[in-house]
């Protein structure tokens, strides 16, 4: 018998995201939560740790305890690099949904101990083969990207904030990385270009081989230097809430790229959205990350089962 399309062609690589470690306070038509464990890192690690050890970089406050930790290391997420700022509170962000869930406001965001965060990474951190630079402040995401110089495989995101307030400085990141993952909007905004595949083509231009726009409810597309391919989000009606859904797709992304360790050819690209798009999918049917804590590696491989039977990858 011949090996399984599934077979490791290699050892797994080990995965490194830094971003935001977050509260979260999410309004949305029929119920809201004042405290949700977040933040781009967050629901990332939820994610990736399904497929790889993951090394999560960021600080925290005082208000940041056992219970947080006991969501992460359930999970395996290893926190040394969590930096406790004493006398600092966690980063804190507020939004409210619409009826369609599509549209939210963003009510309130308070930096707090990321107004001075210096990332200091451990040396295990800074081996990590595959590095994710999760929505933060550009300039920060490229000073671990300098520190991670065994690097493989590095990926970013960012939001429109950072397009509209640090531009020159996310351009300069972006020609570090490997892969960009944006969404649609914040792809034309960066580039100023209101066609997809134009913008993305741009975005390449910018130095990453891989750009991976993300489309909300109607899925997601990859554009690279010779090709394009598009997959659905999975079709699920038990929508609650989507904050963090972005985070989790890089992070089944990244992690299923981690875990094969072997080369990160287009058709593992696919299958790796495949299962960004399987996590993202189980992300929006709880408020948070909620719905990631007791999720079995089963689930998700049967819903890109059943992605695989509506699209090709
Ligand atoms: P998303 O729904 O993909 O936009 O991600 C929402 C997550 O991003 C929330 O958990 C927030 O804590 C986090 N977040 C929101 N604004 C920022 C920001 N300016 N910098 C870093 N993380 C943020």
């Amino acid at each position: 018998m011949g090996p399984s399309r599934f077979a490791r062609l290699a050892p797994p690589m080990t995965l490194t995201v830094v971003g935001s470690i977050a509260f979260d306070a999410v309004e949305t038509p029929s119920g809201s939560r004042d405290r949700l464990l977040g933040g781009s890192a967050v629901h990332f690690s939820l994610a990736s740790s399904q497929f790889a050890q993951t090394r999560i970089v960021g600080p925290v406050g005082d208000d940041f305890g056992d219970d947080e930790y006991r969501i992460l290391h359930a999970r395996g997420v290893l926190t040394d690099d969590v930096e406790h700022v004493p006398g600092g509170k966690t980063f804190f962000w507020a939004g409210r949904y619409h009826r369609d869930i599509n549209q939210r406001d963003t009510l309130q965001t308070d930096l707090n101990v990321f107004e001075d965060f210096q990332p200091k990474l451990s040396p295990a951190s800074r081996d990590a083969e595959v590095l994710f630079l999760g929505n933060i402040q550009p300039d920060l995401q490229r000073e671990v990207r300098e520190q991670c110089r065994a690097a493989r495989f590095v990926a970013m995101d960012s939001m429109n904030l950072w397009i509209d307030i640090a531009h020159e400085a996310l351009v300069q990141t972006i020609g570090l990385v490997d892969c960009l993952v944006l969404n649609d909007a914040e792809l034309e905004q960066l580039t100023d270009e209101p066609n997809l595949i134009r913008a993305a083509r741009k975005a390449l231009d910018l130095g990453p081989r891989v750009v991976i726009a993300k489309q909300g409810e109607y899925g997601s597309a990859m554009i690279t230097r010779d090709g394009y391919f598009g997959l659905t989000a999975y079709p699920t009606a038990d929508i609650v809430e989507p904050t963090g859904a972005g985070d989790t797709f890089a992070g089944g992304l990244m992690g299923y790229l981690a875990a094969q360790g072997g080369p990160i050819d287009d058709a593992t690209l696919r299958r790796a959205m495949a299962y960004g798009t399987a996590c993202a999918s189980f992300n929006v049917e709880g408020f948070g990350s909620e719905r990631l804590y007791a999720l079995e590696r089963a689930e998700i491989d049967a819903r890109v089962a059943e992605l695989e039977a509506i699209s090709r990858f």
